[in-house]
């Protein structure tokens, strides 16, 4: 395995991935509450501020609710904020789709690819997933490819030909140079409370990377992969510490301000205790 230049070339990035919750009221005092959270810990952050990212991934209203009272002027916000999803096909006859278009125009700048809930619940596989990241892509939004395996799928043995093949596959549509995010979530720990420890997932993200340099080149040394599962505020410092996790997507835990900003506490330090210049 190769020396990974992490620290100066990759952002470290913090993603809530809210699913289908919460309701409207919760929904509005949540984002008030992170907002201002995140806006207080970027005005005491020594460096650069934007070295860590933070995303909220809302149900689609939120972005239309964000865009009708004119704070997606994305600049002004400590935030940005993507789709959990975006159609693979462009704008046309397709009831019940939202692409990328669309949620670009409402002033989305990121967006989810191939989370497990949509490969097992509606059927997305890697090919469409392609068809999504080229759609985002095209659309100038940023993607954030979802790719793990099942626990049976780790039980035998089966983890390293999973990932890289929903790797390469979900990539295959792109280009030289275009290098989505890649989130990094086993499906046994979304959702579940149990969390992948900090040797399994530094062994799969390693992989990952070389695995990325094989396919796309030296310039995937800057792509961040993220973990997600079960991440808290309480696991967050260890799995963020580790060299070639670049932050996290979250799922549960970014349903409460509390520990949400919590994860990006330990994202923040991490991040500093790996960039002693950034403290000078
Ligand atoms: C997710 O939905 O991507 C996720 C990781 O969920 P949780 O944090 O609840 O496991």
């Amino acid at each position: 395995m190769h020396a990974h230049g992490r620290d100066l070339i990759r952002p470290t990035i913090i993603a809530g991935n809210w699913k289908h919750n919460p309701d409207r009221s919760n929904g509005e005092s949540l984002l008030r509450d992170v907002m201002g959270g995140v806006e207080e810990r970027r005005s005491r952050m020594v460096g650069d501020p934007d070295s860590v990212e933070v995303l909220i991934f809302p149900p689609l209203p939120w972005l239309g609710w964000l865009s009708a009272s004119g704070d997606t002027a994305q600049d002004s916000l400590p935030i940005s904020f993507g789709a959990q999803c975006v159609a693979e096909v462009s704008m046309g006859a397709f009831t019940g789709e939202v692409g990328a278009q669309l949620v670009k125009d409402f002033g989305a700048q990121w967006c989810l690819v191939g989370h497990s809930e949509r490969r097992t619940l509606f059927g997305v596989d890697d090919e469409s997933c392609a068809r999504r990241v080229r759609q985002a892509l095209d659309h100038k939004l940023k993607p954030v490819l979802c790719i793990g395996e099942t626990l049976a799928q780790r039980e035998s043995g089966d983890t390293r030909s999973v990932v890289g093949e929903q790797l390469e596959r979900g990539l295959s549509l792109c280009v030289e140079g275009e290098q989505p995010v890649i989130a990094y979530e086993p499906v046994w720990a979304i959702g579940t409370g149990v969390t992948a420890t900090v040797e399994q997932v530094a062994e799969v993200h390693g992989f990952l990377r070389d695995r990325l340099c094989e396919l796309r080149g030296s310039g995937a040394e800057a792509t961040p992969i993220l973990y997600g599962g079960s991440v808290k505020a309480d696991n967050a410092a260890d799995l963020l510490g580790l060299s070639d996790v670049d932050g996290a997507l979250i799922g549960g835990a970014s349903l409460e301000a509390s520990s949400f900003l919590g994860i990006l506490d330990a994202g923040i330090a991490c991040r500093g205790g790996r960039e002693p210049k950034l403290h000078e």
